[in-house]
């Protein structure tokens, strides 16, 4: 069994909540056996002989980031249609671009994307897309953890053979990996996933025991039009469906009513908000100081590289604590909650709270080393303040998943970035073209 000492960096457990008492970062080592934390902080039993013997100082390490809503391979249209409305970009760009992909571009595209992701100390998202046996070989090979969803679309003519792949998907990967990989099922949104298809993925959902994720409430125009279809708001329509019954991870949530709050927390959805997605398509600002307040497990997700336009978390919480603040009052989101929502709920969203987002003994050893000797994060005032307001995702200097190291001094172990470049630029010219959208 592997065995990694991390001595004397600054650690950041993210154990605590922001009103326990004690420290909420203190110096000390990290042992780490197998898979799993041996321990954190306390010096390390003398007849523990690491392997590896990182050393630590001027290092910061965190739980790795979990990027609580993705579409992968969107890498591909990352710059092929900006600044456009939602549906717009939807309808017209990304729909029929996204008809052209073969299951080889969709590899890619995720093997770009969790390149980035790896490079930038997110060390599990949660995909919701199509040729999901491409994006779970990816996570196989690249040591990646992920939660993977196939895409399901009601209304169109594939709903019934998604419904089919979305099912094969949890059937031959669910638990795969080593366990890296776990499963949902992925209807789209209430507006393409009419009530009795629905009812089709909790059939599903139920006999898998596996959780939904889904799009919710993420415009006001589809606020409107499930309000003027079912008489509902989208919450409150999904919600008499009995979608809250099982474990659901609903991305957006934007716009909400009181009313609709408290269903999300009475029946104990997770949500997964997108700040830079919401902004670059306008969708709005979903009211997360609202939900925190109530309890509501809201993680950080960047959405696909097409509406944000890169998979950093460092700045999908700085892009999170800066655009509450910006709505009147800069003392919503404070770091420390920024970061509960890049790593601990966001390991509660995907279900895997048991597992990962926190650095205790006995959790899994996902874990990041942040490179603080940086002139952006001098003086050290505040290490919490420092992680969401100045640090860049190129600080971030090893990153451990599963108690393996896959980047290492800023370098990735399991990818060849130049071959992955390479792949995603001949994908990108078949499917729409060398000369870009304009
Ligand atoms: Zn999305």
């Amino acid at each position: 069994m592997s065995k990694i000492l991390i001595k004397n960096c600054i650690i950041v457990p993210m154990e605590k909540s922001i009103n326990d008492p004690g420290p909420l970062y203190y110096e000390g080592d990290i042992a780490i056996e197998g898979n799993l934390i041996k321990s954190v902080g306390d010096k390390v039993e003398q007849d523990f002989k690491p392997d590896t013997v990182i050393n630590g100082s001027n290092f910061v390490a965190l739980p790795g980031f979990v990027n609580a809503h993705t579409h992968a391979a969107m890498t591909i249209f990352r710059s092929y249609a900006d600044d456009l409305p939602l549906m717009t970009w939807l309808q017209d760009k990304i729909w029929p671009a996204e008809d052209k992909l073969t299951k080889e571009d969709v590899y890619w595209g995720s093997k770009l994307c969790v390149l980035e992701m790896l490079l930038s100390g997110t060390t599990t998202f949660a995909d919701m897309y199509s040729f999901m046996p491409e994006v779970a070989m990816v996570v196989e090979e690249t040591g990646i953890r992920a939660c993977l969803s196939r895409g399901l679309i009601g209304t169109g003519p594939g709903g019934e053979q998604g419904l089919l792949e979305g099912e094969e998907l949890v059937k031959n990967w669910h638990g795969k990996a080593d366990g890296r990989i776990t499963t949902m099922f992925g209807p789209h949104a209430p507006y393409t996933c009419p009530p009795e298809y629905l009812e089709k993925v909790m059939d599903l959902a139920k006999k898998y025991q596996v959780g939904i994720h889904i799009h919710v409430a993420e415009t006001l125009g589809e606020f409107n039009d499930i309000q003027k279809q079912y008489g509902r708001t989208p919450v409150g329509h999904l919600n008499l469906l009995g979608l809250f019954e099982y474990p659901v991870l609903a991305a957006h949530c934007v716009h909400l009513t009181d009313g609709d709050i408290d269903i999300l927390k009475e029946k104990g959805v997770a949500v997964a908000h997108n700040p830079e997605s919401n902004m670059k398509l306008a969708s709005g600002i979903a009211p997360v100081v609202q939900m925190l307040n109530k309890g509501i497990t809201v993680a950080l997700g960047t959405d696909g590289a097409s509406s944000n336009n890169n998979l950093d978390m460092l700045e999908e919480m700085r892009s999170a604590a800066l655009m509450h603040k910006a709505a009147g009052d800069p003392t919503v989101i404070y770091s420390y909650q920024a970061l509960e929502m890049a790593t601990k709920n966001g390991a509660k969203a995907l279900g895997l709270g048991d597992k990962i987002g926190v650095l205790k003994p006995g959790m899994v050893a996902d874990i990041i080393l942040v490179d603080f000797d940086k002139p952006h994060l001098y003086p050290r005032h505040d290490i919490l303040a420092h992680l969401v307001y100045a640090a860049q995702s190129s600080d971030i200097d090893t990153v451990i998943v599963d108690g393996k190291i896959v980047v290492q001094s800023g370098k990735p172990l399991t990818i060849d970035v130049k071959e992955t470049c390479e792949e995603i630029q001949k994908v990108a010219n078949k499917i729409v073209g060398s000369s870009g959208s304009r």
